[in-house]
């Protein structure tokens, strides 16, 4: 099938290769021309594990190609995906469709025969129907059905998770549109659970999911702190938890706060629609604001273990607002930083991959390592804030030798806390007593 991706972005990018992989012609679009180029001359915009090579095999069988007009990337397509940013809109923190919309106008007076044009973008529930007015009355001669088709892919995991999805959730009111998708995802048929239902349904099914995953890890940060003050230790009671399958033991690591391109955003849209309907989202207002309240108080918590001395020498692993990816956006990480900067100055950072995001945001107000060792040279406090496994290899003997003075926060809990405290280090982590 002839598939065009509008959006070439983290969900865009993983799409085509993925779709181009299993034999589709995919032409991927962006309006950032720095971006096509950099594609089209072979290099990948993204880190994603397992991304490199598949790209490179299907750009040179020519099923994969990159464009910035329109024109020519929606010409002839069956199937036409959405893939553009719904960021939060900065006042009313609802999700901004100008993205959506902007797309919409610009795909339709293109269509040629009949197009399946469905939403991979995360929007609001309703967004279908709006999306079918701007086609329809930009092209009122198009043939077209709107379809929503959520993604669930993981940063960083964004490969595995197209050829191994846990269903494929489609929002269709056309059967025909429906025919068109069950083909398109014809490889998964008995590998994967399909859900068909109404566009609406389906819309809300991505937000619904996220804010329940939110509210699981916020769930679980506070039995952290509930642990840390009652002697218990989160780690056991996760378990204990995650082994009763009406539970299950994902989404159950404690840890400084979510964050990311999409907790953060969908919980606040999701607020929001509740309110645009009447409806009080008590749980997930909760979550957001004390999701929020909590980055601050590690940022504090840092602060205290260097005696709240301005000028002592922190070193901060981890920027990425995961392990495994490179994106900084809404980065707990990043915030935690930026909370002691306001009192702090003399911090070294490093990530394994995010580091040039990083710099794009921080500039000179820190300083940058180039391995993790090297960021805790002389510092009085090293602060975990990414899961990169390289960091629970950290060689806490050479550590100690290289630190001005032995403190650290794992707010990851990555490292073996009987192993540091033998060492001599003072060691903090979540939702265990030092
Ligand atoms: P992104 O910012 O990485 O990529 C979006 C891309 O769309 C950008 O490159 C931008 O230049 C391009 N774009 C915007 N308007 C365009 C237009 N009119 N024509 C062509 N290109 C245009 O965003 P993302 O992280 O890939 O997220 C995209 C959507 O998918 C969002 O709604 C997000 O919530 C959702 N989503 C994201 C993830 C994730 O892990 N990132 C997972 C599931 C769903």
């Amino acid at each position: 099938m002839k598939v065009a991706i509008i959006g070439t972005g983290y969900v865009g990018l993983p799409t085509g290769v993925g779709l181009a992989e299993l034999g589709n012609n995919v032409v991927c679009i962006d309006k950032i021309e720095e971006k096509i180029n950099s594609l089209k001359s072979g290099k990948v915009t993204i880190y994603e594990d397992g991304m490199e090579d598949l790209f490179q095999k299907n750009v040179a069988s020519g099923r994969l190609q990159f464009t910035t007009s329109m024109a020519e990337g929606i010409k002839g397509a069956d199937v036409v995906l959405i893939a553009v940013g719904t960021p939060p809109h900065p006042v009313t923190k609802e999700a901004d469709m100008k993205y959506i919309h902007a797309a919409a106008t610009e795909l339709a007076q293109y269509l040629d025969g009949y197009t399946v044009v469905a939403t991979k973008s995360t929007v609001p529930v309703g967004t279908g129907d709006d999306v079918e007015e701007i086609i329809r009355k930009t092209n009122p001669s198009a043939d077209f059905d709107v379809v929503s088709l959520p993604e669930f892919l993981r940063e960083g995991f964004a490969i595995h998770d197209f050829f191994n999805p846990d269903r494929i959730v489609i929002g269709a009111n056309s059967q025909k549109a429906r025919d068109v998708l069950l083909k398109l995802y014809k490889p998964f048929e008995g590998k994967t659970k399909f859900l068909l239902v109404n566009r609406k349904s389906s819309e809300a099914i991505k937000y619904a999911s996220n804010a329940f995953l939110a509210m699981k890890i916020h769930y679980i940060n506070e039995m952290a702190d509930f642990c840390e003050k009652s002697g218990a230790d989160v780690k056991e009671v996760a378990q204990g938890m995650g082994l009763d399958s009406r539970i299950g033991a994902k989404f159950l690591n404690p840890g400084p706060g979510y964050g990311g391109s999409c907790f953060p955003k969908d919980t606040n849209a999701m607020a929001q629609m509740g309110k645009k309907y009447g409806v009080h989202l008590s749980l997930i207002e909760t979550t957001i604001e004390q999701n929020d309240l909590r980055k601050e108080k590690m940022g504090l918590r840092a602060l205290e273990m260097v005696k709240n001395n301005p000028q002592a020498r922190i070193a901060v692993l981890g920027l990425a607002f995961k392990g495994g990816t490179d994106d900084c956006r809404e980065s707990p990480a990043m915030q935690i930083l930026q909370e002691i900067l306001k009192h702090n100055s003399n911090v070294c950072v490093f990530d394994p991959k995010a580091m040039s995001n990083a710099k794009a945001i921080l500039g000179d107000k820190v300083s940058y390592a180039n391995s993790a060792l090297d960021a805790c040279q002389n510092a009085e406090l090293v602060v975990i804030l990414t899961e990169w496994e390289e960091f629970r290899a950290l060689d806490l003997v050479q550590l100690k030798k290289i630190m001005k003075s032995p403190n650290i926060l794992d707010l990851r809990n990555m490292l073996d806390a009987q192993k540091a405290q033998d060492l001599g280090f003072a060691y903090s982590c979540i939702g265990k007593r030092g």
